[in-house]
């Protein structure tokens, strides 16, 4: 046996089944999947819709259940994970988060969820979750070993998020899936940050992992866009929940997810090394109190991160040492090269004020001055701290 590909190679590679992209006669084909487009599949025969019917994945049944187009990028999400059993396809990051909630939570059931959380997660646990009879109690995302002190009889599932929404708390998530295994209780880990490509959640003991491929998959803010993937055991359940759920993406944005794909691990390493090079250069600014990057020791969790990600990605947090909220369009309104807008991964840079301390319910976070969020794109990293440091300029005078 040859060595496995690296990652590079493997992302430009995978999925690319002969027989989703070769003639009938297997004497030529093309590069990507078509773009199919299916709601109604047509039989031959009585017999052929039957024995469909009887294996409706990965074979044409009905548009729900998918096509060449969506299995291509299902199988290539599924190597992101090594030891994931299956990958799952959903219209959102949030509507992933949902299916897998969903896959092991029922009435009665308490789940945890780390208090970095995505912000519209934290949302569903207080709004859908707690309808449907689910708790969902926050934890310290520093807790470590010590969740096993919060497990209950009726718990059903740990969430995870590292490094953590806006405050970049990075979790131990060998830990923390260890102590939930001991208990045979599920863990979820949103793996957003790391893409799937810094940090490997299924072979980190989770038995689900998320990502939003809206952010660094599709990479080029067009395509809306969830999956998640599961170990054997919990794959099947996901399977069927999200088909009962009618969770489902078209061809068309399948097509553009799996472009996205095969440059990911080069983009990614490009977003790195400019994200590094403006948070140290920030880090070194006199208006600048902390520089929220888990590559950087002002980081929580920055020692778990130096131990179990292989790199980092392009979105971090600035906590300057003066201003508020109320100052936000002074440092935002005039940038040149940043973007202000929600979402990120995306090739261009984005910008936007934060306020964690107003969603947390445990955290203790407490910023000196004005928080930000930045996304670094492709941009150039000098154009980009050129910019920066103007914004900067315009904050002087409240120090
Ligand atoms: C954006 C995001 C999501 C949700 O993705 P959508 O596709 O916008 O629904 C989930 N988790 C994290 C960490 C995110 O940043």
């Amino acid at each position: 046996m040859s060595e496995p590909p690296k990652p590079t190679t493997w992302a430009v590679e995978a999925g690319r089944r002969p027989e989703w992209t070769q003639n009938h006669e297997g004497t030529g084909g093309i590069v990507n999947p078509p773009v199919w487009r299916a709601s109604t599949i047509l039989y031959p025969t009585i017999a052929d819709m039957d024995a469909a019917n009887h294996k409706q994945d990965e074979t044409l049944f009905y548009g729900r259940k998918g096509t060449p187009t969506t299995w291509a990028l299902r199988e290539a999400l599924t190597g992101l994970e090594p030891g994931a059993a299956g990958s799952m396809l959903y219209p959102s990051g949030v509507a992933a988060i949902a299916g897998a909630i969903l896959t092991v939570a029922k009435p009665g059931a308490h789940i945890l969820l780390p208090d970095s959380a995505y912000d519209p997660t934290t949302a569903m646990g207080q709004g859908l979750l707690k309808r449907l009879g689910i708790a969902a109690e926050p934890y310290d995302p520093l807790i470590g070993a010590g969740i096993e002190t919060l497990f209950r009889p009726e718990t059903a599932l740990v969430l995870l998020e590292s490094p953590g929404s806006l405050t970049f708390e990075v979790q131990d998530v060998p830990a923390i899936t260890a102590a939930a295994r001991a208990r045979s209780i599920p863990t979820l880990l949103d793996n957003t940050w790391a893409a799937g490509i810094h940090f490997k959640g299924i072979a980190a003991g989770c038995d689900m992992v998320v990502q939003a491929l809206t952010k660094y998959v599709g990479g080029h803010s067009d395509v809306m866009m969830g999956a998640v993937s599961a170990t054997a055991p919990l794959f099947a359940r996901l399977r069927s929940t999200a088909w009962a759920l009618g969770q489902c993406v078209s061809g068309d944005e399948a097509a553009l997810a799996l472009r996205g794909f095969r440059t990911l691990p080069l983009r990614m390493a490009r977003h790195e090394a400019s994200a590094l090079k403006i948070a140290h250069w920030l880090k070194a600014h006199p208006l600048v109190d902390r520089v929220l990057h888990p590559a950087l020791p002002d980081c929580p969790g920055h020692a778990i991160w130096k131990r179990d990600f292989t790199g980092s990605s392009g979105l971090f947090g600035l906590v300057l040492k003066h201003g508020s909220r109320a100052d936000a369009a002074r440092f935002c309104d005039d940038l040149q090269h940043f973007g202000i807008g929600f979402s990120w991964g995306g090739y261009e840079s984005l910008c936007i004020p934060t306020s964690p301390e107003a969603i947390r319910r445990l955290n203790t976070f407490r910023p000196s001055g004005l928080s930000l969020r930045l996304s670094i794109g492709l941009e150039d990293p000098d154009d980009l701290i050129a910019d920066l440091s103007a914004a900067l300029d315009r904050m002087k005078d409240l120090a």
